[in-house]
């Protein structure tokens, strides 16, 4: 169905056009049909900075050869509990998704298990991976660095990448628990969308190249992004860089920076996840009880939502009557086939 606020599709048809325009574009199925999972669920889920609005990025970066729409990861385990996934310089999703189920079996056989993934390229939201793991009865954590962009506290410009950190925690029979932020004080897709639609973006942002606070997201977009609560974010920040960099050999934001292909822009960038078993952490029988109790206490304070709700409310309208797509949008991919 369409009308002048755009076009209504299911999110098995964002899916089918996400998988047709990157295998007309050099992916080949299975990593059309995993990078169409991140999209699809993040327009089911109402994170439109993650959605279509990526897939021009997408196709750019297949078309100048800065990423391999064909790569297979190449998994290793350098210790017991580590998985090493390279990604081969392709895309991160049909990796994440080939390596998870190693994760999931070591995650449970040794208590936790952490996966190094390195030489990918990720332009996905985080909450995808550990909701899966949660699904799967682990709790989990997330963190990737990117592109610097964001002026670490007291600076003046761009240093840490956007980095964020995905967190998720199993309910049992329930949805499980689900955060994921990244640690500038607006998600960087949300600035493009507001410069792209001509708005500005709310003070304490972003500085502009001289190091100056402004609403204006192009400003912002060349100088720096700032994070969220002042030297906390920046700490956040600092904690990813080391993780999802310094540790498994990946790039620094600043070094991603430096080294993305001139063509398209696009870094290479790292990832770590770890997943948890609670069965193997001292409390099997109990923790379950424990940790609802504690969710049914916050949940029965005023004024408190958990994280992950709003997402999932807009996944059950999204699933019923679809999602609009907004026309111009629409056009752009349809354009990319
Ligand atoms: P938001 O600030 O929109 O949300 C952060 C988290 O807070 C969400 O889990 C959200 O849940 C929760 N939340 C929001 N409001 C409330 C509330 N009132 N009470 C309780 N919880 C709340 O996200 P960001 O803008 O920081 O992040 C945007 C996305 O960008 C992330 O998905 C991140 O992974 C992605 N990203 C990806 C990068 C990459 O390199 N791949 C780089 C940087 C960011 P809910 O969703 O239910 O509202």
């Amino acid at each position: 169905m369409s009308n002048s606020d755009g076009q209504v599709l299911s999110v098995d048809e964002i899916h089918a056009l996400v998988v047709d325009v990157l295998a007309s574009n050099g992916c080949d199925a299975e990593n059309a049909s995993a990078i169409a999972d991140t999209v699809a669920s993040a327009e089911r889920d109402g994170c439109l900075s993650h959605g279509l609005f990526r897939v021009p990025g997408y196709v750019k970066s297949l078309r100048c050869g800065a990423v391999d729409g064909k790569a297979r990861p190449t998994l290793t385990r350098p210790a017991p509990s580590v998985l090493r996934a390279d990604v081969n310089l392709g895309f991160s999703p049909l990796a994440l998704a080939m390596t998870r189920p190693e994760l999931i079996e070591v995650a449970r056989r040794q208590g936790i298990a952490a996966l190094a993934l390195v030489r990918g390229h990720h332009f996905a939201a985080l909450w995808p991976e550990t909701e899966a793991l949660a699904e799967a009865g682990l709790a989990a954590m997330a963190f990737t660095a990117s592109r610097a962009a964001v002026a670490p506290a007291g600076a003046r410009r761009r240093f840490f990448g956007t980095n964020p950190m995905a967190f998720a925690f199993p309910r049992g029979d329930r949805p499980p628990l689900v955060f994921d932020q990244a640690s500038a004080a607006m998600a960087r897709g949300e600035i493009q969308i507001a410069a792209r639609d001509g708005h500005t973006v709310p003070p304490g942002m972003g500085i502009d190249l001289d190091g100056e606070p402004t609403t204006d997201p192009k400003a912002i977009l060349d100088g720096a992004q700032l994070p969220f609560g002042g030297y906390k974010g920046s700490a956040i920040a600092l904690m990813v860089e080391l993780l999802a960099a310094g540790l498994i050999g990946e790039a620094f934001g600043y070094e991603a920076h430096e080294n993305a292909n001139p063509a398209s822009g696009v870094q290479q960038s790292g990832e770590l996840i770890i997943a948890m078993d609670p069965a193997c952490f001292g409390d099997a029988a109990g923790w379950l009880v424990h940790t609802e109790a504690f969710f049914a206490r916050l949940t029965a304070l005023d004024g408190v939502r958990l994280p992950a709700d709003r997402r999932r409310r807009t996944r059950e309208v999204t699933l019923r009557e679809g999602v609009r797509v907004a026309p111009a949008l629409f056009a752009e991919i349809r354009g990319l086939l």
